[in-house]
């Protein structure tokens, strides 16, 4: 039996290695020959991204325009390995449930639970059993029914959504949800950009980037703070070197040195493997971590003093003038500013900081992207108002090659939330959808991520619902989350593989299975096909081809209607089974309560789809003044008491959120293992460890102590009182509490931790 690479010591090398080219590859085949039939894997990726194939499960990362699209690959090295994780030949049947009670499950790690293939029908575990076994879809619908309509009140549900859910099934699930009675609408964006859309909707009136994907070659300077794109949003690399080409320069702002930064290689250019590889970054800052905030404030005010030595060719005064509110108040701030107080928070010198401004100075075309870095945060608001002041100083938005770009990481997070999922939808969505659906929907905004596994705890969240997704890894403070699910009266999982979520269950837990991104959606009425939405706002169509890997699979859609004709009976005004058998209905009443779906069935036919509205893009700023918002954010000073560290979690080449596909982290030179605690050579020094020695990590929050034991020191480029672990297993250190106070977003990379170092075992 080959040994799982966990149980292979772990190996480290300080030698980062290139970013794409051959290895990506190489890992390709790796991952389509391992997981799936070599044809069909081979057949599907030709499919991935393409304008009538389907949309990648993984991140977010736009398509280009479909004359631009490459007909071979438009695809990565992670959207392959999602795509071989997908169709793989394994399945998870009646006998693998038999044999695999959830006590002999639960000792399993996440990569083996979710390798062991496809789920293949519906399945139960009631109270007091030990292994799930099937159940009929009917049966499902009617347990679902039963535990729903015998709540006290609908906002003892609780729906949640993954990021992977299609347009035309998240518009469905809200509906649903509101029909039922509660806003309860929890989704990964709470806990991923959910900070981005509240600053952006402030400042410059929507929460979506304003540049699109062509704008990044026309870019004079693309800055990227808190992202890693070589690992989470891969193909970005190709537009980054495209950026380069045309003679832009690009300044990272990252903790961590990453390899699709340093050394990167097109997969699609042989030439390019050999020889010395492209660096990307011009300017590369390694910003202690929260550190960006301070960091923005001390450019702005270098340049502030430049601006006031030569009026207007440093601003963009005109654009300020017609454009903005706020500059007053910004730039007294800026005239308080204290320079060295800034650039001691930053944790870099003086010197680069002031490079990086020079490298800004006399620019127009300027882009700015970010991710989890910095929204993971508890001031990520304050920090993304100040990348649009940046912007905002210098007129850059709204105009070719400029403007803002929160990088969503999961494949239509944004659709979802464009379609109603969010607990807190505006009241003309609420009274359009009422409209459209003759009915009222509840008024009350709902629970988000945090709140829901607090009304769980408190035992007023009775029945959890996860629109795919793992939420028990996904969520922060892990016991609490799994001691939530634990209490719920029934649990339930639309699901395409075996995960931790399905094993953390309530006294009563389903598990639904659906169909994937790459698989044929056949209804009473022939194929359907879905819509996604990527960080673009661009709309396409998705359509898979391939056989469903069990018979018994029903696509997201049919899934809610199903439930819905269960819970609301025959008597509901809802169309449910129509919708079910044809999706251009759903579409009709997409197009009736969601602005910019206008012919929206006729333009999604269309090659490459459609783009959402974005003032921004058109410096239509919908904010409360009609303009765009300068403001003033405070820098709060984090002392730390003597021996503690910051702790951020971060993810490792072999994953995507919380799908382990792997131990090795080939970039960063760790393998054969995600039990590792990056940290400083010389703090190691300082606490006396070795590579590989055992570490105790213990989190402190508003009194509370959270641990994780057992990882291995490992020597890394981090700045010093920086430490690093990956997601989710970092995540038992993040207190439910510990969030943005605007936004509720976890704030999983600022963890004020301390290690200790274990005897020797
Ligand atoms: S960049 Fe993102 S969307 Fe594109 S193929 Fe890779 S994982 Fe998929």
């Amino acid at each position: 039996m080959k040994k799982d690479k966990s149980e292979q010591p772990l190996k480290t090398n300080p030698r980062v290695s290139d970013a794409a080219g051959p290895r990506s590859i190489q890992s390709v085949a790796y991952h389509i020959w391992e997981e799936t039939y070599v044809g069909r894997g081979v057949k599907t990726l030709f499919k991935l991204n393409q304008g009538k194939g389907f949309d990648c499960p993984s991140c977010a990362w736009p398509d280009p325009d479909p004359k631009e699209m490459s007909s071979i690959a438009e695809y990565c090295e992670n959207g392959a390995k999602a795509v071989a994780w997908e169709t793989t030949k394994n399945r998870v049947d009646t006998t693998f449930f038999k044999d695999h009670s959830i006590e002999s499950l639960l000792a399993q790690n996440d990569h083996w639970l979710e390798k062991q293939g496809r789920l293949t029908e519906p399945l139960i575990l009631r109270p007091g059993e030990k292994n799930y076994h099937p159940i009929s879809w009917e049966e499902s619908f009617a347990e679902i029914a039963e535990h729903l309509n015998r709540l006290a009140e609908p906002d003892e549900a609780i729906f949640y959504t993954s990021g992977r859910t299609s347009n035309e099934a998240a518009f469905l699930y809200q509906l649903f949800a509101r029909q039922f009675g509660t806003n309860n609408l929890p989704d990964c964006s709470n806990m991923c950009h959910e900070a981005s859309g509240k600053a952006l909707n402030e400042t410059v009136g929507i929460g979506k980037a304003s540049v699109v994907l062509e704008d990044i070659r026309e870019a004079e300077v693309l800055m990227i703070f808190g992202q890693n794109p070589g690992t989470n949003a891969p193909r970005m690399l190709s537009e980054l070197q495209k950026l380069k080409q045309n003679g832009g320069k690009i300044i990272a702002v990252n903790p961590l040195p990453e390899a699709g930064f340093m050394q990167f290689r097109h997969p699609q250019k042989p030439w390019e493997w050999i020889g010395k590889p492209t660096e990307l970054q011009d300017l590369y800052l390694p910003v202690s971590i929260n550190g960006d905030l301070a960091l923005l404030k001390a450019i702005q005010k270098i340049l502030w003093e430049e601006e006031k030595q030569y009026p207007g060719e440093v601003f963009d005064l005109e654009f300020i003038r017609e454009f903005t509110v706020g500059y007053e108040a910004i730039t007294k701030e800026l005239e308080g500013c204290s320079l060295s107080q800034l650039t001691t928070a930053s944790g870099l010198s003086e010197t680069v900081i002031r490079q990086a401004a020079e490298m800004l100075r006399g620019k127009k075309r300027i882009i700015i992207a970010w991710a989890m870095g910095i929204t993971q945060q508890r001031n990520a608001e304050s920090t993304i108002r100040e990348i649009v002041n940046l912007l905002l100083l210098k007129g850059a938005i709204g105009k070719k090659g400029a403007g803002t770009l929160p990088v969503r990481g999961h494949s239509n997070v944004q659709g979802d939330r464009t379609m109603g999922v969010w607990e807190k939808m505006p009241e003309s969505f609420m009274n359009k959808l009422g409209q459209a659906f003759s009915f009222t929907p509840p008024k009350n905004h709902g629970v988000g991520t945090v709140d829901a596994i607090q009304s769980m705890l408190d035992g007023k969240g009775k029945v959890f619902f996860g629109m795919g997704g793992n939420f028990a890894l996904a969520a922060p403070d892990t016991e609490k989350v799994f001691e939530a699910l634990q209490k719920c009266e029934l649990t339930v999982n639309v699901s395409t593989k075996l995960n931790r979520s399905h094993l953390i269950h309530g006294k009563t837990a389903l598990i639904l299975p659906c169909l994937g991104r790459t698989e044929q959606d056949i209804s009473s009425l022939g194929a359907q096909f879905v819509s996604t939405e990527d960080t673009a706002g661009r709309v396409r169509m998705s359509a898979g081809d391939l056989t469903p890997s069990s018979s018994y699979l029903k696509s997201e859609v049919a899934i809610i209607c199903g439930m819905a004709g269960a819970v609301f009976g025959p008597e509901s005004p809802t169309a449910w089974e129509s919708f079910a058998s044809d999706y251009d209905l759903i579409r009709e009443k997409i197009e009736a309560v969601i602005p910019g779906f206008d012919s929206y069935n006729e333009r999604i036919r269309k090659p490459g789809g459609f783009f959402l509205p974005n003032g921004s893009r058109e410096r239509k700023f919908n904010t409360s003044s009609g303009k765009a918002h300068l403001t003033v954010n405070p820098l709060t000073i984090q002392q730390l008491p003597h021996g503690r560290f910051i702790l951020m979690t971060v993810r490792s080449h072999d994953q995507f959120n919380t799908t382990i596909y792997g131990y090795d982290d080939r970039y960063r030179g760790i393998r054969n293992s995600r039990e590792v605690v990056m940290i400083n050579a010389g703090d190691m020094a300082d606490l006396d460890l070795e590579t590989g020695d055992k570490i105790k990590i213990t989190s402190f929050f508003q009194g509370e102590e959270r641990i994780l034991e057992g990882f291995s020191a490992v020597p890394y480029d981090i700045p010093k009182g920086c430490v690093s672990v990956y997601f989710p297993e970092g995540n038992v250190l993040v207190a439910i509490d510990n969030h943005s106070p605007e936004s509720q977003c976890p704030a999983s990379k600022y963890i004020e931790v301390t290690l200790g170092k274990m005897p020797a075992s």
